[in-house]
């Protein structure tokens, strides 16, 4: 081991250091409320370590920021970590006993909350544990009744303090950041990341995103635009990229469709990401029919990014990939890959296929197909095995959860619970979740590849698909369907539709679901996927 005079510790720190030198001018911008220059920036996150230390806040206690994505949060991805503190992301869209749990599991002393959320906390208020205080960002609304220990309005906590501070060295494996991830049984459990991690993603991230994209969307002139919730994986690690290349920024705050396209024909982002669900609203609303949207990259991911959207959003000239990751990876771990020749393909069919495919392993992703055995299925892109990974910014395991952080990391490898195929280039294409996957009379049934395959039937806005028990098979698949305005469509048209696919061996006759029903809407989760759990709950009650 090399020993010398020095050691340079990688910390949070040094990706906002650089932020304001090319471009000290450059704007983070929020809703059409604030404007303000990385310079600033910078002088805020002091502001806001000023005030944490005067809440005696010296390090090693958790933080939580409960509020939608605002210049506030992204203060709080740097100003909470740098001062030694690990940020909690609050996902306010979990129910108030899940959110009441995660407070309390990650023993969050002070919470930085915005006004909406107030009296959700307030209602918790007799239940927490390690709660001292809160800061309410009211923008300028009247802040309401509370038994709980208001330390101050967020805006004026900051204007009195200094813009000065000091921000130390430290242990680059200090815990930076934690937030909590849903999965389908039991607590919600927290996932937790070291200044360390952070960095080395955020290094990584910006330059897969370089290389991947021939107009590199990242560049000096980038404009970006998240639309992944702050409390979802750290809108999936961007904000920090964006920052550490001091592009500007465009946050949308609370979600609404008709602020956000006023933003976007404002701004022009040129990057973005979402889930599918978002996406769906840039090109489906009525009211962004005449936005320009083609000089815009858009990395779809939290869940496969279906066919007909990216039909769509390639139609309307986006420049639309895949990308993979989950709440225990930092997120990322792979993306749709375009080299030029792939770009200069014509074929609408075959642009949509590379660019829906899971893609391959950024760099430093140590990523495997395996059977359970853990030996290496056939990179043939049809054998099918759980996706499995190392790299430097996988989470050690589950917050106060020994067991299942063991099962999580067994074998050395991180087990994903994902199945997928793997081709002889290494990229890979998810064909479910172990639990998603369809087991049907001795065969796997991928759900989203049947997704896929109604969902480019025209009267088709949007379907999820989920095995439901069965007697003799085992399983059989079930399809919940919702159609586009003024359509008639039968369960017997979409299976028509299908039809095609089996003559031609894509799909097995197997595949075909029996039960279609057509819906309003379909269930979402709390960061706007599709909700199987909730469609297969409902299935079995009625
Ligand atoms: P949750 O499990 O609550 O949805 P995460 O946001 O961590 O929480 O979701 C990660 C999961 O989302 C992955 O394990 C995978 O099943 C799914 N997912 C993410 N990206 C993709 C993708 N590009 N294609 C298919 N599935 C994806």
């Amino acid at each position: 081991k090399a020993s010398g005079a020095y050691s340079f510790p990688l910390l949070i720190k040094h990706i906002l250091q650089y932020s304001d030198v090319l471009e000290p001018d450059r704007q983070i911008v929020y809703r059409d409320q604030v404007s303000y220059s990385y310079a600033e920036l910078k002088k805020r996150v002091a502001r806001l370590a000023n005030v944490l230390s005067s809440l005696g806040l010296s390090g090693g206690e958790t933080v939580a920021v409960c509020d939608y994505d605002s210049h506030r949060y992204l203060e709080g991805f740097f100003g909470i970590p740098m001062t030694g503190n690990v940020l909690h992301t609050i996902n306010w869209r979990l129910s108030s006993a899940q959110i009441l749990y995660t407070i309390n599991h990650a023993e969050d002393v002070v919470i930085i909350t915005h006004v909406d959320f107030l009296p959700l906390l307030t209602q918790l208020a007799p239940q927490f544990t390690s709660v001292k205080k809160i800061i309410v960002a009211s923008e300028g609304q009247p802040i309401p009744e509370t038994p709980l220990t208001i330390a101050g309005e967020y805006e004026e906590l900051l204007a009195a303090a200094s813009d000065q501070f000091h921000f130390p060295d430290f242990d680059e494996e200090a815990v930076a950041t934690t937030f909590y991830t849903t999965g389908t049984t039991g607590s919600p459990k927290g996932v937790y990341f070291t200044h360390r991690q952070l960095v080395l993603h955020t290094l990584a991230v910006a330059l897969s995103f370089m290389s991947v994209d021939k107009a590199c969307s990242f560049n000096n002139s980038a404009v970006y635009m998240p639309l992944t919730p702050f409390f979802h994986v750290h809108a999936w690690g961007f904000p920090y990229v964006a920052t550490l290349l001091g592009i500007k920024q465009v946050l949308v705050g609370r979600f609404e469709p008709e602020m956000t396209l006023k933003l976007f024909v404002t701004h022009k982002p040129t990057i973005s990401h979402c889930v599918p669900t978002i996406l769906q609203m840039f090109v489906g609303h009525p009211a962004a029919k005449h936005v320009d949207l083609s000089r815009w990259k858009v990395i779809i991911g939290g869940a496969a990014l279906p066919s007909a959207l990216c039909k769509a959003a390639l139609e309307r000239g986006v420049d639309i990939v895949a990308g993979y990751g989950m709440s225990e990876t930092c997120p990322f771990l792979t993306t749709a890959y375009l080299g030029p020749e792939d770009r200069a393909v014509e074929d609408l069919s075959e642009q949509i296929r590379m660019r829906i495919r899971t893609g391959s392993p950024t760099v430093f992703v140590d990523l495997r197909v395996v059977d359970e055995d853990m030996r290496d299925v056939p990179a043939d892109d049809e054998t099918m095995g759980e996706i499995v990974v190392r790299s430097p910014w996988l989470t050690q395991g589950y917050y106060r959860e020994p067991e299942l952080s063991e099962q999580l990391w067994r074998g050395g490898y991180l087990h994903t619970g994902d199945v997928a195929t793997m081709n002889e280039r290494g990229s890979i294409k998810i064909a479910d979740r172990i639990k998603d996957v369809i087991k049907t009379g001795g065969e796997w049934v991928s759900s989203i590849d049947l997704e896929n395959f109604i969902g480019t039937h025209p009267g088709v806005a949007e379907v999820a698909v989920v095995g439901i028990p069965d007697a003799k098979w085992g399983e059989r698949p079930f399809a919940l369907v919702v159609l586009k305005q003024g359509q008639e469509v039968a369960a017997e048209d979409i299976r028509a539709h299908l039809q095609p696919l089996v003559d031609r061996g894509e799909i097995s006759k197997w595949a075909v679901p029996d039960s279609i029903q057509f819906a309003e809407a379909i269930p979402k989760t709390s960061v706007g996927k599709i909700d199987k759990k909730t469609i297969r709950g409902r299935l079995t009650l009625s």
